[in-house]
C-alpha cells in the first residue's frame, strides 16, 4: 500500500467522511458483574476468579445490582431512553482468554437506546452526535505475549479481568471529522466521569474505543464501506488513526479500488493503520439469550433512584458557572475540567465575600502561578481556604491586589498556605487619608496629559491613576480610600 500522503487536498475535498465510534467502559464496581470476585485492578494474576467467571461446568451468574445502577446512570447522562425489559445475550467466540468460550452481553433488547451527546465543533457551533444503544456485557482476560522469560515462544493468560462489568455505548454514524471524533470522546469521558460510574483510564484499558469510518463522494446519499479501527488507546491517537485512515480509503477509491470491510489495528510507532487478518474477523457469534439469566426488569422506583443520583453534568455545570459567577467560558472550563475540583471551588467560593471574585484569585493568582511551574492543583501549596481569605482581605479592602500577589509569591517560594504567610507578613497598609491625598495630588501634578483626557471623558483612566499611587506607595495604599481620593480629585 504506498503512502497516503501523495493525495491532494482537491482530491481528499471530493469526499466526505462517515465515522461512528464504539467505546468500551469499565464499571467501577467493588464487585464482577456475575459473580462475586474482585473488580480490580493490577491484582496478582489468575487471584481474582470463580467458576463462574471461568465458566466451569454448573457454575450460574447473578446479575450485580451495582452494574446495572451504574449502566442506568451513564445511560441518562448521555440522554438514552432505558428500556424497561433488556436481555443478556451470548455472544459466542473462541479465544484462549475468553474461558467460558462465550461473553455475556446484550443484543437486539440493550438496556438503552436512542440517546446524544452535544460536542462542540470548528466553527463554534454545537453539534448534537447520536447514541445509538448503550448495553452491558462482561469483559474477556488477557493474554500476556511479553514479559516473561520464554515470552518467545508461550503466551500466559491473566484471567482477572474475565467477568468484570462493561458499558459499550455505540454512536450513530453522524461523526464527520476526526476532530469532532476527538471531542465526541472527550466530552463522553467527561460525562462518565462526573458519574462516577468508572474511571475511564485508558493506561488501565478502562475505556477503549472502536473506531469506525468511511468515506463518500460529497453529496452522495448511501454510505461507502466502512473499516473498523480496534482498540486505539488514546484520543489523540483516535484522531490520527481516523486522519491516516480516510486517506487511505480514498486513495483506494480513486484509483479504482474497493474498500474491503474489515477490521484493522493502528499502529502508533508508525503512525498507519494494518488489516487484521480478515479470516479470524470473519465471525459469526451465533448470539441467543442467555438461558441462566432472567430478563433484566428496570422498574420505575430503580430508574427514579438513579435519576436522584444524577449529578449535574459538565455542560449544565458549566453554563452556571458562567451565570453564577460571571466568569467565561474559559475560566468555567477550567474549574469544571473534574466534578472533584469543581465541587471543592464551590463549597468554598460560597463561604467567600465574593464568590467572584474567589474565583478569580483561585483562577490567575493560584492557577497561574501553578501552571508556570507545572503543578497541579493538588499540589498547590495555597489550600481553597486560603484563596478565600485572600480574596476576602482584597474584598475588604485590607489589601491591595499589589500585596495579594506578594504575599502569593511567598506562599509560593516557600511551599507555605496563604493564612500563614498573611499572619506572619501583615502587609502595612496606609489608611490615612491626607497621606493618600498627598499622594494622589502628586500624581495628577506629574501627569497633567492625562488629566485632561480624563475629564475630557475618559474615565477609564482613573485606573491609571490608581495604579501610580499604588505603584509610589509601594502597594501600602488602601485601596478603597485611593479610589476614592481619585475620583474626588479628578472630578473636583
Ligand atoms: P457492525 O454490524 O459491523 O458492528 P454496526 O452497524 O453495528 O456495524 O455499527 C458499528 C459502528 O459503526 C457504529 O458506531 C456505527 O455508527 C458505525 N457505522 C456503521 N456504518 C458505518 C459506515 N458506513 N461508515 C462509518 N461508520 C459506520
Ligand atoms: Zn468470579
Ligand atoms: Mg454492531
Amino acid at each position: 500500500m504506498p503512502a497516503a500522503a501523495v493525495l491532494s487536498s482537491e482530491v481528499l475535498a471530493k469526499y466526505e467522511p462517515v465515522i461512528g465510534l464504539e467505546v468500551h467502559v469499565q464499571l467501577l464496581t467493588a464487585t464482577k458483574a456475575f459473580c462475586g470476585c474482585a473488580n480490580h485492578f493490577g491484582s496478582e494474576p489468575n487471584t481474582n476468579i470463580c467458576p463462574v467467571c471461568l465458566g466451569l461446568p454448573g457454575a450460574l451468574p447473578v446479575l450485580n445490582a451495582k452494574a446495572v445502577e451504574f449502566a442506568t446512570l451513564a445511560a441518562l447522562a448521555i440522554n438514552c431512553e432505558i428500556r424497561e425489559r433488556s436481555i443478556f445475550a451470548r455472544k459466542n467466540y473462541f479465544y484462549p482468554d475468553l474461558p467460558k468460550g462465550y461473553q455475556i452481553s446484550q443484543y437486539d433488547k440493550p438496556i438503552a437506546e436512542n440517546g446524544w451527546i452535544d460536542v462542540p465543533t470548528a466553527d463554534g457551533t454545537i453539534k448534537r452526535i447520536g447514541v445509538t444503544r448503550l448495553h452491558m456485557e462482561e469483559d474477556a482476560g488477557k493474554s500476556l505475549h511479553d514479559g516473561f522469560a520464554d515470552s518467545a515462544t508461550r503466551t500466559y493468560l491473566d484471567l482477572n479481568r474475565c467477568g468484570t462489568p462493561l458499558i459499550e455505548i455505540v454512536s450513530e454514524p453522524d461523526i464527520r471529522t476526526p476532530d469532532e471524533a476527538f471531542e465526541y470522546l472527550t466530552r463522553l469521558k467527561e460525562i462518565l466521569l462526573y458519574t462516577g460510574v468508572s474511571d475511564c483510564n485508558m493506561e488501565e484499558g478502562s475505556l477503549r474505543c472502536d473506531a469506525n469510518v468511511s468515506v463518500r463522494l460529497k453529496g452522495a446519499e448511501r454510505f461507502g464501506t466502512k473499516a473498523e479501527v480496534k482498540n486505539v488507546n488514546s484520543f489523540r491517537f483516535v484522531r490520527a488513526a481516523l486522519e491516516y485512515e480516510i486517506e487511505r480509503q480514498v486513495e483506494v477509491i480513486e484509483s479504482g479500488g474497493h474498500v474491503m470491510q474489515e477490521s484493522r489495528l493502528w499502529n502508533a510507532a508508525e503512525g498507519r493503520t494494518y488489516s487484521m487478518r480478515s479470516k479470524e474477523q470473519a465471525h459469526d457469534y451465533r448470539y441467543f439469550p442467555e438461558p441462566d439469566l432472567p430478563p433484566l426488569i428496570v422498574t420505575a422506583e430503580f430508574l427514579a433512584a438513579a435519576k436522584s443520583k444524577l449529578p449535574e453534568l459538565p455542560e449544565a455545570r458549566r453554563a452556571r458557572i458562567i451565570a453564577d459567577y460571571e466568569l467565561t467560558p474559559q475560566d468555567a472550563a477550567t474549574l469544571t475540567a473534574s466534578r472533584e475540583f469543581a465541587d471543592r471551588f464551590e463549597v468554598a467560593a460560597k463561604g467567600a465575600r465574593s464568590p467572584r471574585r474567589m474565583a478569580n484569585v483561585l483562577l490567575s493568582e493560584v492557577g497561574g502561578r501553578l501552571k508556570a511551574l507545572g503543578l497541579e492543583q493538588e499540589n498547590s501549596p495555597v489550600s481553597m481556604d486560603g484563596i478565600v481569605l485572600a480574596a476576602d482581605l482584597l474584598d475588604e479592602g485590607k489589601i491591595s491586589s499589589k500585596q495579594m500577589k506578594q504575599l502569593m509569591d511567598v506562599c509560593f517560594e516557600k511551599g507555605e498556605n496563604f493564612p500563614a504567610v498573611y499572619e506572619r507578613e501583615k502587609p502595612q497598609q496606609i489608611t490615612d487619608s491626607s497621606a493618600i491625598e498627598a499622594m494622589v495630588d502628586q500624581v495628577i501634578a506629574a501627569n497633567p496629559k492625562q488629566v485632561e483626557q480624563y475629564r475630557g471623558g475618559k474615565k477609564t483612566l482613573a485606573a491609571f491613576f490608581v495604579g501610580q499611587v499604588m505603584k509610589a506607595s509601594k502597594g501600602q495604599a488602601n485601596p478603597a480610600l485611593l479610589n476614592e481620593q481619585v475620583t474626588k480629585k479628578l472630578e473636583g
